[in-house]
């Protein structure tokens, strides 16, 4: 083996003018027993489900000589009957996590010499896919409750006509949902694709519809989702958009050939098969969350409202101080969203109790 040369660094490489100087996305990921930082489902799967896991892709196993389905036809329309509203496998396409469904959207419909929109603060992956994919980025502030004014929005989709506008409902890092109203407004005057990033959808409060049902009258809307939040499988890669069958067909072409392996496949179908137990803790997540947001403004913090499994809160002078303090009590939080503010994601009961006292610790209250 040859030793190569040190001084040698990505500087040197030819790399694109447009990723000099950046840095990869992703939150640390320490081993701290309070791990509250990237909005997983905390409750792993029951040594029962793991059994079934292992079974089925045993027998997924006796089949890898071969390519698996490229069309992923049976996690389709099984992914279509969970979502409901009518909508069939053909309605559906999946990918390994929803980051890749949104970078699929972004080479069919965004690249050079196209933009897309989104209103921030929010999923900071979408301008980095946007970017990564060539596409340009317009970015357009909420306003101060983390709303998106319709009109501005108006405005702004007038002034940059984007091929693809990006709402995010409830929206990460604020928990923010939007009204269905407004949706179906951007949807209607958007000029290309609106996709609405429902990862947190199954953890909406009720009384939230989720933009599927707006599918059936905006063949240009598009829904994605994700199994990797209330699903409790982040690790297995699964993510999926619903939206207008020609939708699929554009994602078609530019999807790598067998992209999902027979492995992921099949884990996924095995998952919904044991959708109950999955998402067995949503509705304990969802009061768990409710309880973080009245006990922290109980305690005199700001905390945005919440339709998702993680809760925004604030506000700091020196948010780093704080988030550092909380890591020195073994808890691990997210340090994202507007200056100030800093995201737990909710777990456990017992987790959040140690959320708790590590938070009044770390601000003396
Ligand atoms: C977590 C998250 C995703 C999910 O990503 P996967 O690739 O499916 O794990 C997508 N959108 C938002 C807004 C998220 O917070």
């Amino acid at each position: 083996m040859s030793v190569e040369p040190v001084s040698f660094t990505l500087n040197d490489l030819p790399l694109r003018d447009d990723l000099r100087g950046r840095s990869p996305y992703g939150a640390p990921q320490l081993d701290v027993p309070v791990v509250l930082n990237t909005n997983e489902n905390p409750h792993a799967p029951s040594p029962r489900l793991a059994r079934a896991l292992a079974d089925a892709v045993a027998a997924t196993a006796l089949g890898l000589n071969r390519y698996p389905d490229r069309d992923a036809v049976r996690l389709r329309e099984g992914l279509a009957s969970y979502l409901g509203h009518g909508l069939t496998g053909a309605h559906v396409w999946a990918a390994n996590g929803s980051n890749e469904v949104l970078q699929q959207i972004l080479q069919a419909f965004g690249g050079p010499g196209r933009t897309a929109m989104g209103f921030e603060p929010s999923y900071s992956m979408h301008p980095i896919i946007s970017r990564g994919t060539g596409t340009g980025w317009v970015s357009v502030p909420r306003d101060a409750d983390f709303r998106i004014d319709t009109d501005t929005a108006l405005a702004a989709i007038a002034e940059h006509r984007p091929s693809v506008v990006f709402l995010t409902s409830p929206n990460n890092p604020t928990g923010t949902a939007l009204d269905i109203a407004d949706i179906a407004r951007v949807a209607e005057a958007a000029p290309g694709v609106v996709v609405v990033d429902e990862a947190y959808a199954e953890f909406r409060r009720t009384g939230t519809p989720s933009a599927l049902t707006l599918l059936a009258d905006h063949p240009r809307l598009i829904v994605s989702r994700t199994m990797s939040k209330a699903f409790a499988l982040a690790g297995a890669r699964v993510g999926y958009l619903a939206a207008h069958p020609a939708v699929v067909d554009a994602l078609q072409l530019v999807r790598l050939p067998y992209h999902l392996s027979a492995v992921t496949q099949t884990v996924a179908l095995t998952a919904l098969d044991h959708s109950d137990e999955l998402l067995g803790a949503v509705d304990d997540l969802r009061a768990e969350r409710d309880a973080a947001v009245a006990w922290l403004r109980e305690h005199g913090f700001a905390v945005a409202d919440s339709d998702a499994n993680f809760v925004l809160f604030g506000e700091f002078e020196d948010r780093t101080e704080v988030w550092q303090a909380m890591l020195d009590q073994q808890v691990l939080i997210r340090e994202v969203g507007p200056p100030g503010w800093l995201r737990v994601t909710v777990g456990t009961p017992e987790e959040m109790a140690a959320f708790r006292a590590a938070l009044l610790r770390a601000t003396g209250r």
